[in-house]
């Protein structure tokens, strides 16, 4: 047909097919105009991310200096080599991080878009409905699309624009691609950046068609460790990330009134998200509301992703659901082995399992219960949830009967293993925390089980150790025996995930924040699966929720620090409330919700500064940047996953610190204090530029011990927009960090000092005498007041940025 111009009308038309693409909807109410950067893409942002690496310099330092990634190689980059395609060491290493970030953002953004999918399916396009405290509802999709969702259907073009934006970056790392190591560094930033996105998308998703709680502070207590599970009941455990299958099994079981005879217990982030569901102010679909209401503590949390073998080897599951994230691929040859079937539901996870996703629940539930097969694959959620409730209730007494089901090994195994070790020592070298497992072992077969039970937490559970001995002991088995009344009787708190910050909240602990009188915000992510990891991650929050600190938790963090109680037996949960400000500590939720910790800085700035959030990514950045003390933390293996969130927290202008296990992707962003340059920051009221303090010091700091490591947050929370008191505030913690941990004041102090009255007033007297007796600094000792010395002057009105259109007039 030819085409026509001008008007005509419809019905003058036959057999015309019209296609209309998307609709375009009409211009939102929004009362702030577009801003500069709506779905950036990978160059958009490049200039910040240089800001960022100009003051933060990138260090590197390889794991390994062979590049295998194509068959023009293996390529040689000691030195001043470069690889046949001209690639050099350090563009080689950006390549890797970006590679590794790339990974833990699509691990994100594909749960995301899994939980779009089947969530559109389930219930709809729910309306997009945060409650009335929250109002700012999707921070980081606001500020990097520039959109203000109002269904869950909006956030489709979000997930299109994340995974059209990783298929280029990916491009990137292609032979003959990037060779640049900054440039590498500035797309890994980006990835960094749209995996706080994919988490934001994935958790509002889930918050919103599992009505779980938006921004509650008394989220409610949930059980907590493997003696939470009923013995007497059979244990479906919900492993991964993916809540989809694991809330069906937890409706199937109330549809069908079955909690009396099974107990759902979640392993990792699932494990939270299950504790989470119909939680919250109330679904849109009444029906849904009313019959599932408070299902979310009817689930029980078994426990963190590190804890997973011993949980096997400690008898706590007769049914194992899988879904996707942080599961150790081994599962099915443990559940093979102790007779514990598996049900795999998602795509991601299908370890060569038949897929019966069309046969019929009791065909399947027969072949489990029977051990025909270890495992299926059933990727219909509903059908997975009641066949996982079937096989757990009909196998249970099946397994029962079968010796080589129960891994608890019997007292005179336990003694003929112990009796067999030739103390060879192999074990102690390949074991991560150093146990000396041969002292260990010789000390139980002489009787002694004392050595076992006070390294059972310091085991990661890693069975590196059985892989190496010569003599087969079963070693984790060993652990077991030793520990099962610990085991049986494991019993703790966790406060369920309460999800993102209210607005409220944000304009109670802005000005704080911003000023210092609250001194930071203590953001803990990722997993403590390291050892020792889980141990410190509880020091860690209580040292700083005792300092007034706002401490935030997410994933197996949160769990891990559940293990810890005080003299009255409260975990940290029970000690201290779950709000959002100083002196308080917040479960926001699952690995996907930590982006509501993003959203809680990018509220700060929007809500309490009254920025502009919309497409404005590096204003909202350098606000955060400048102004807000946080310091992110990951104290444990760095996954994949982990290295993306640190990242993403670094384009944010949030350092994080890691682990030393971290280095295993041999990059930091470091800050050099004697490069005066690097320091000069933009005075907004006129474009003056100002010599500061390294404010905050580093971007990305590998610490070598949890001493250090709290030493370092305590420092990286000083910000320019400090007032005198919030500097004193946050000076007196650093200080006190290092004179408890360290015996001694850290060397830098001074050089965060701009007037007397930063000064800490325990150390006030000394300290300026100091100043003046070593640093040369004049003291005007009638008015106890610092004349000169300070790198520069307190200003209450300085307005630090690094963002030259944010000079408001120019000198
Ligand atoms: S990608 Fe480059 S450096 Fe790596 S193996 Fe191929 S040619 Fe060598
Ligand atoms: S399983 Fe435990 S004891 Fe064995 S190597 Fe790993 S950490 Fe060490
Ligand atoms: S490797 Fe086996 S035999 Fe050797 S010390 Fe360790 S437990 Fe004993």
């Amino acid at each position: 047909m030819d085409k026509m111009e001008g008007s005509f009308a419809v019905e003058d038309m036959q057999n015309v097919q019209i296609n209309i693409g998307a609709v375009v909807k009409e211009v939102e109410e929004w009362d702030q105009p577009m801003g500069p950067f709506p779905y950036p893409s990978i160059a958009t942002l490049r200039n910040w991310d240089f800001k960022i690496m100009n003051r933060y310099k990138v260090f590197y330092s390889p794991i390994c200096d062979r590049c295998t990634l194509c068959t023009y190689g293996p390529c040689d980059l000691t030195g001043n080599k470069r690889g046949a395609c001209g690639i050099d060491q350090a563009a080689q290493q950006g390549r890797i991080v970006l590679i590794a970030v790339l990974m833990g953002c699509t691990a994100h953004a594909a749960h995301g878009r899994h939980l779009y999918h089947w969530c559109l399916d389930k219930f709809g396009d729910l309306p997009f409905k945060m409650g009335d405290e929250i109002l700012v509802d999707a921070p980081l999709t606001r500020t990097i699309a520039g959109i203000k969702p109002k269904t869950l259907k909006d956030f489709g073009p979000v997930l299109s624009y994340v995974e059209e934006q990783v298929s280029q970056l990916l491009a990137c790392t292609h032979t003959g691609q990037e060779g640049n190591y900054v440039d590498f560094e500035s797309k890994a930033l980006h990835a960094g950046m749209l995996d706080s996105l994919g988490k934001e998308v994935s958790d509002l998703i889930q918050i919103v068609a599992y009505d779980m709680p938006r921004g509650d502070e008394d989220a409610p207590l949930v059980e907590c460790g493997m003696g939470t599970l009923d013995k007497n009941k059979a244990i479906l455990i919900t492993y991964g990330h993916n809540l989809a299958g694991s809330a069906e099994a937890m409706f199937y079981a109330e549809d069908n009134k079955l909690w009396d005879k099974v107990d759902i217990g979640g392993v990792c982030c699932t494990a939270i998200d299950n504790t989470r569901i119909c939680e919250g102010i109330g679904h849109p679909d009444k029906e849904f509301n009313d019959k599932y209401r408070m299902v979310g503590t009817k689930a029980k949390i078994a426990g963190a992703i590190g804890w997973w073998r011993k949980m096997v080897r400690g008898d706590c599951m007769d049914c194992i659901m899988v879904d996707e994230q942080c599961v150790w691929t081994d599962a099915i040859v443990d559940a093979e082995k102790y007779k514990i079937p598996l049900i795999a539901t998602n795509e991601k996870i299908m370890l060569g399992l038949p897929d019966r996703t069309n046969d019929p629940v009791d065909e399947i539930v027969d072949d489990l219960v029977n051990f025909r097969m270890p495992g299926v694959v059933v990727l219909d959620p509903v059908k997975a949830g009641e066949v996982g409730i079937k096989t757990a209730i009909a196998v249970k007494p099946k397994r029962a009967e079968i010796r080589e089901a129960d891994p608890f090994i019997s007292e005179e195994e336990f003694k003929k293993y112990a009796e067999s070790c030739t103390y060879c020592h192999s074990c102690q070298f390949v074991c991560p925390p150093h146990i000396k497992i041969g002292d260990v072992v010789r000390a139980a077969a002489e009787g002694n089980l004392e050595p076992l039970s006070s390294t059972y937490e310091i085991c990661v559970g890693c069975r590196r150790c059985e892989q190496v001995c010569p003599q087969e002991i079963p070693i984790l088995s060993l652990y077991a025996y030793a520990n099962r009344d610990y085991i049986r009787n494991q019993k703790f708190k966790m406060r369920a995930g309460r999800g993102p910050i209210k607005d409220t909240e944000i304009r109670r602990v802005g000005a704080p924040l911003v000023l210092g009188t609250i001194p930071g915000v203590i953001a803990i992510i990722g997993c403590g699966n390291y050892p020792n990891g889980t141990k410190e991650c509880y020091d860690i929050a209580r040292e700083f929720v005792d300092r007034g600190f706002i401490v935030a938790a997410t994933g197996c963090m949160a769990m891990d620090m559940s293990l810890y109680t005080d003299a009255e037996g409260k975990t940290i949960w029970e000690q201290f409330p779950g709000g959002f400000d100083g002196r308080n500590i917040c479960n926001v939720g699952s690995c996907v919700a930590n982006a509501h910790l993003h959203g809680a800085g990018i509220k700060v700035a929007t809500i309490f500064a009254g920025r502009n959030e919309r497409a404005n990514y590096d204003d909202i950045a350098d606000y955060i940047l400048s102004k807000v003390g946080a310091c992110g933390v990951a104290w444990g293996a760095y996954s994949q996953k982990a290295a993306s969130i640190a990242t993403g927290f670094n384009r944010l202008g949030v350092p994080a610190v890691v682990q030393s296990h971290s280095v295993m992707y041999r990059r930091a962003f470091l800050g050099r204090t004697d490069k005066k340059e690097d320091w000069e920051i933009i005075d907004a009221r006129d474009g003056s530029k100002v010599y500061c303090e390294p404010a905050p010091e580093h971007m990305l700091y590998v610490a070598e011990s949890v001493e250090e490591c709290m030493l370092m947050m305590a420092k990286l929370c000083f910000r320019p927009s400090d007032n005198n008191s919030g500097r004193m505030i946050k000076l007196t913690h650093y200080c006190d960090i290092s004179m408890k941990y360290f015996g001694c004041m850290p060397p830098d102090w001074p050089i965060y000092v701009r007037h007397a009255s930063d000064l800490p007033l325990k150390w006030k007297e000394d300290m300026l005498k100091e100043l003046e007796s070593k640093y040369g600094w004049e003291i005007d000792w009638k008015r106890k007041a610092i004349v000169s010395g300070p790198i520069r002057k307190s200003d209450v009105s300085f307005d630090p940025t690094n963002i030259e259109r944010k000079i408001r007039v120019k000198k």
